[in-house]
C-alpha cells in the first residue's frame, strides 16, 4: 500500500508527483491509485521582509482537506514505476499556478491517503535552473570570446560548482552578485543585463571590466526552480548567507529574529564565513585585482530595483562619493529607455534614511556588502525594490517575462552609466 510522504517537483516543465508503495504486498506492490488536485493560488510567496511566511503556509497546506469542492480527481489507474517511485506527471497544470495534490488507494476495502503536497509550476523562461544559467554563462563566453570568460569560485554545500564571469578589462573591475538569498534576483536578471551590455557597449568593458557571481545560494535557489511555492532564504545548512560574512559578525535582533538562533530566518551560522558559499563569494572578490564597487542584487523573486542600501554612515570619508554613485545608478535606472516600459515609483534621492525595519536595530550584521565595503573601502550596495507599481508583481512572485527583460535592461543602463563614470574618473 501507499506509505510515507508525497513529493512534487518540476522537471522539464511539468510537475512530477511521486510516492512509494511498499511493505506488505509483495509482488503486487504497484496497485492502482487515484490522484487528486486543486489549484491553490491563495498561497503567498512571501508575506514578510525575510520570508517568514513558510511556517504559516506549511501549516495551512497540511490543513487543506481533500473533500474541499475545488479538489478534483485527475488520474485513476496504475502509475509507472520510476526508480521504485510511482510517478504521476501532470500534463494539465498551468504555468504560474500553485497546485495541491493527494493520492489515495483502496485495497481490500481499506482506503489509504497521502498528501497534500504543494508545488508551483514557474515559467522556466523567468526562473532559470542552475544548468540553464551555467549554460548561458558558457554561451556568453562563446559569443564574446575576447571579452568573456567563465571562472569557478568554489563549491556549494551540495557540491555544485559556483561559476561566475569575468568580462572585459580585469585591471579595474566592478563586482556584481545575486541570489545570496535563495529565492531572490540573480542569474536571469544579471545575465540578460550583461548580454545587453555586451551587444550595445562592448567598448566600455574594454576599459572597466565586470566580475559577476550570479547566484551565491545556488543550492536552495534550485528548490524554488523545482517548485517550492514559498520564498526561501537560507542555504542547505540553514544559514542566512547574508549574515555569515566576517564583518561585524555578532548576534543581533532584526526583522523580529535573533541571528544567533538556528531556527531564525536570519541565522548567521556557527562562526563567520562558516559556509562554502560565503567562502566562494570571498574568493570571487579576492580574485579581482582592483575592485571598484559591488552591486548585490537582492529583494524578492526575480527582479529588483534601484533602492541601493549602503551600510555606512556620514562619518565615513567616502560617504558623499558612495551616495553620488547611488544617485547615478538610480537616475540611469529610472530614465526612459527603449524597451524598458514605464517606472512609476516614489522619488529617490541619496543619501536615504535607513529603511524602517532597520531604524531601531541599525543595518544587519555579517552582510556581503558590509564585508566588501569595510574590507576594501569601496562602495558596496544591496539593491532592493523601490516599490514601483510595475514591480509589484515581484512581491508575490508573478513577474512576467516582459517585466524581467525590461528591468534587466534598466539595470544594464544603470551599469553602463556607472562604467562611464569610472572611465571618466568620477567614481574612483
Ligand atoms: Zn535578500
Amino acid at each position: 500500500m501507499i506509505k510515507g510522504s508525497l513529493k512534487a517537483k518540476v522537471r522539464d516543465g511539468r510537475i512530477h508527483v511521486r510516492f512509494m508503495q511498499r511493505g506488505d504486498l509483495g509482488a503486487e506492490a504497484n496497485l492502482p491509485v487515484k490522484v487528486y488536485r486543486r489549484c491553490a493560488d491563495e498561497i503567498n510567496f512571501s508575506t514578510g521582509m525575510c520570508g517568514d511566511s513558510p511556517g504559516f503556509w506549511t501549516e495551512y497546506i497540511e490543513n487543506q482537506r481533500m473533500d474541499d469542492p475545488r479538489v478534483q480527481e485527475v488520474f485513476a489507474g496504475t502509475l509507472p514505476l520510476v526508480h521504485s517511485f510511482c510517478e504521476y506527471v501532470d500534463q494539465t497544470a498551468k504555468v504560474g499556478h500553485i497546485y495541491l495534490y493527494w493520492v489515495t488507494q483502496e485495497v481490500d476495502g481499506r482506503l489509504t491517503k497521502i498528501g497534500p503536497v504543494a508545488c508551483k509550476l514557474r515559467d522556466s523562461e523567468v526562473w532559470w535552473s542552475y544548468e540553464r544559467f551555467c549554460d548561458e554563462m558558457r554561451r556568453l563566453a562563446a559569443d564574446y570570446p575576447a571579452l568573456v570568460s567563465v571562472e569557478d569560485f568554489g563549491e556549494s554545500t551540495r557540491h555544485r560548482r559556483m561559476l561566475g564571469l569575468k568580462i572585459g578589462s580585469q585591471e579595474r573591475t566592478i563586482l556584481l552578485a545575486g541570489a545570496i538569498h535563495a529565492s531572490e534576483p540573480g542569474p536571469e536578471l544579471l545575465l540578460k543585463a550583461l548580454r545587453f551590455m555586451l551587444e550595445t557597449r562592448p567598448e566600455l568593458l574594454e576599459q572597466v571590466g565586470l566580475a559577476v557571481l550570479p547566484a551565491v545560494n545556488v543550492d536552495v535557489r534550485e528548490e524554488t526552480v523545482e517548485g517550492e511555492p514559498f520564498y526561501l532564504r537560507k542555504n542547505p545548512n540553514g544559514v542566512d548567507l547574508n549574515r555569515n560574512f566576517d564583518f561585524n559578525w555578532a548576534t543581533e535582533y532584526v526583522y523580529g529574529y535573533s541571528s544567533g538562533d538556528p531556527d531564525a530566518s536570519t541565522y548567521h551560522g556557527p562562526y563567520p564565513a562558516s559556509e562554502n558559499e560565503t567562502r566562494a563569494a570571498v574568493s570571487f572578490v579576492r580574485s579581482v585585482k582592483h575592485p571598484l564597487a559591488l552591486f548585490d542584487y537582492d529583494s524578492c523573486s526575480v527582479v529588483t530595483e534601484d533602492w541601493l542600501l549602503l551600510d555606512t554612515s556620514p562619518d565615513d570619508v567616502n560617504w558623499a562619493s558612495h551616495n553620488r554613485l547611488a544617485n547615478l545608478y538610480s537616475r540611469a535606472f529610472r530614465a526612459s529607455h527603449p524597451g524598458c516600459g514605464t517606472f512609476t515609483a516614489p522619488p529617490i534621492e541619496y543619501p536615504m534614511p535607513l529603511m524602517d525595519c532597520f531604524a531601531d536595530t541599525g543595518m544587519p550584521h555579517g552582510t556581503f556588502e558590509g564585508w566588501v565595503l569595510s574590507t576594501f573601502g569601496i562602495p558596496a550596495f544591496s539593491l532592493q525594490s523601490a516599490g514601483s507599481e510595475e514591480g509589484r508583481c515581484n512581491d508575490n512572485d508573478q513577474v512576467p517575462l516582459e517585466r524581467l527583460e525590461q528591468w534587466a535592461r534598466r539595470h544594464a543602463h544603470a551599469l553602463i552609466a556607472v562604467l562611464e563614470d569610472f572611465i571618466r574618473g568620477g567614481g574612483d
